[in-house]
């Protein structure tokens, strides 16, 4: 069994990649690693900021890890909220907040096109790596569905009718920006 650290303290993104790689890899998120901090995104690219977060871990740990990074692009705000999505109405990262910005922003236009991005950097044995994944979709004008994070509530993927946040786990990961790049990742693992 391979073992990884994953540079994240978001519960959500480890239950969604445990999920989704079996048994072959062990993901170990920063709690589990004994590590506390919270790693900064200075960048203004998701590239930089992934590179940021499996460089910061990896000089801690010495051990391989991967990091991720991922932004909501809408296509009426010229790809805002973006890299900046996780603090786009404040330094909190209120998810809510950030969902009324959005509906707010869009409240008088019918051009709901958006996608979210993920970028994956993985640094094993020393290297790095980067993997992409993105899943088209709208913005909704009101909120739907419990489940999920951050703009779940708001984001139907193309091929669906339901928000992110009305789907269970195997459903959104059928859709999924993160789904495609960590499979990218562990096809890439397993082929080593
Ligand atoms: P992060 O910087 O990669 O943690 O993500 C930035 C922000 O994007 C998060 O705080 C969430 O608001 C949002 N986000 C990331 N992934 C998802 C997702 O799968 N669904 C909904 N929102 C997401």
């Amino acid at each position: 069994m391979y073992t990884l650290v994953f540079a994240t303290n978001n519960q959500h993104k480890v239950d969604e990649i445990q999920s989704l790689v079996g048994k072959d890899f062990h993901i170990i998120p920063l709690k589990e690693a004994g590590i506390n901090i919270d790693i900064p995104e200075p960048h203004d690219n998701l590239k930089d900021n992934a590179a940021e977060k499996a460089r910061t871990i990896h000089a801690l740990t010495q051990k391989n890890c991967f990091s991720e990074d991922t932004g909501l692009e809408i296509d009426f705000l010229n790809g805002a909220p973006g890299v900046k999505s996780a603090r786009y109405a404040g330094e909190d990262r209120d998810f809510q907040a950030n969902i009324d910005k959005v509906l707010h922003e869009l409240n008088n236009t019918t051009n709901r096109a958006a996608q979210f991005r993920t970028v994956i950097c993985l640094i094993w044995e020393n290297k790095e790596y980067y993997f992409e994944g993105l899943c088209k979709g709208t913005i909704t004008t009101v909120m739907h569905g419990e489940k999920g994070f951050g703009y779940d509530p708001i984001f139907i993927p193309g091929g669906s009718t339901k928000s992110f946040a009305a789907m269970t786990m195997d459903e959104k990961n059928s859709f999924s920006h993160r789904q495609k790049a960590v499979t990218q990742l562990f096809s890439f693992l397993k082929g080593l």
